[in-house]
């Protein structure tokens, strides 16, 4: 049976992919920061599912998840873990782009050599992530070919650095630390997609506005529908894109 290992899997949109996995008869890791919630998540899911402790900002942590699956063979990493704080400070723009991009670059360079031939990495994104809130100058290098992580990681840091001296420019970056951690993970998308393996697959995927802890019950989608497209780019053959921003399995702009 093919495995799926999902970070932040014990509730919202990374428990009902792990639910949509188990339906379609896939062996699922659910993986949580918080014990208690990441056993119960995989109760609820059956026999398909274990957990393994892991927060995405602990690199310790993810050292020993890594550890506790030596020789399981996974066929998607699905990096969905995330945070959105309210306010703008230094502080939030550090914990937000800890947890959101770089926690996900963490989980994917400790998991990379447990990765099937043919597997999908998945980053849960946002289209609050779209280039279109950057300045032109930043989006030609955000772009850019030449591209690599410690430029993409210099010009995050750089943001933080600005956002806690209380600058007004921020070098091109939209004033929230959520969108420019997005910003982030699909540009880290893009970088991984020229990188992994050929066979391997990276994607992006926004899952719509969703009735979650984070959007709350005014957002316009149920878990079930955008859990969908997380699914659809979880469980994409050898066929499938790699290095795309998708929403409901249709290609969206960068
Ligand atoms: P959620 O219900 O708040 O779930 C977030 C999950 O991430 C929870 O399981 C949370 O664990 C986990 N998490 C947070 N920090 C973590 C850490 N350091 N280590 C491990 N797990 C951590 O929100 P959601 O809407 O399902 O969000 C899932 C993903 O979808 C996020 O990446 C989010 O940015 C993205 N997204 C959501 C929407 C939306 O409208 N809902 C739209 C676009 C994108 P705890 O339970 O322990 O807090």
């Amino acid at each position: 049976m093919p495995t799926a290992l999902v970070t932040g899997g014990n509730q919202g949109l990374g428990f009902e992919t792990a639910k949509g996995l188990v339906k379609a008869g896939w062996d699922v890791v659910v993986t949580a920061r918080r014990e208690a919630a990441g056993l119960d998540a995989a109760k609820k899911l059956g026999r398909r599912a274990r957990f393994v402790p892991l927060d995405v900002t602990d690199a310790r942590s993810i050292e020993l998840a890594a550890r506790s699956l030596a020789g399981t063979e996974l066929d998607t990493l699905l990096n969905n873990a995330g945070i959105s704080l309210d306010g703008f400070d230094g502080t939030v723009a550090e914990r937000t782009i800890d947890t959101n991009y770089r926690g996900a670059a963490r989980v994917t360079d400790a998991f990379l050599p447990l990765l099937a031939p043919s597997a999908n990495i998945v980053m849960v994104s946002s289209g609050m992530g779209e280039l279109s809130a950057v300045s032109p100058e930043l989006r030609q290098r955000l772009l850019a070919p030449l591209l690599d992580r410690s430029l993409l990681d210099a010009y995050v840091d750089d943001f933080i650095a600005r956002v806690r001296d209380g600058a007004r420019d921020l070098g091109g970056f939209p004033r929230s630390a959520y969108r420019v951690s997005k910003i982030a993970l699909n540009a880290l998308t893009r970088i991984l997609a020229r990188s992994l393996p050929s066979g391997q697959r990276v994607n992006a995927v926004c899952p719509g506005w969703v009735r979650t802890r984070m959007s709350g019950s005014g957002a316009t989608r149920s878990v079930e529908h955008g859990a969908s497209g997380i699914v659809w780019a979880a469980t994409l053959g050898p066929d499938g894109p790699t290095g795309g921003f998708f929403r409901d399995g249709r290609a969206i702009e960068w």
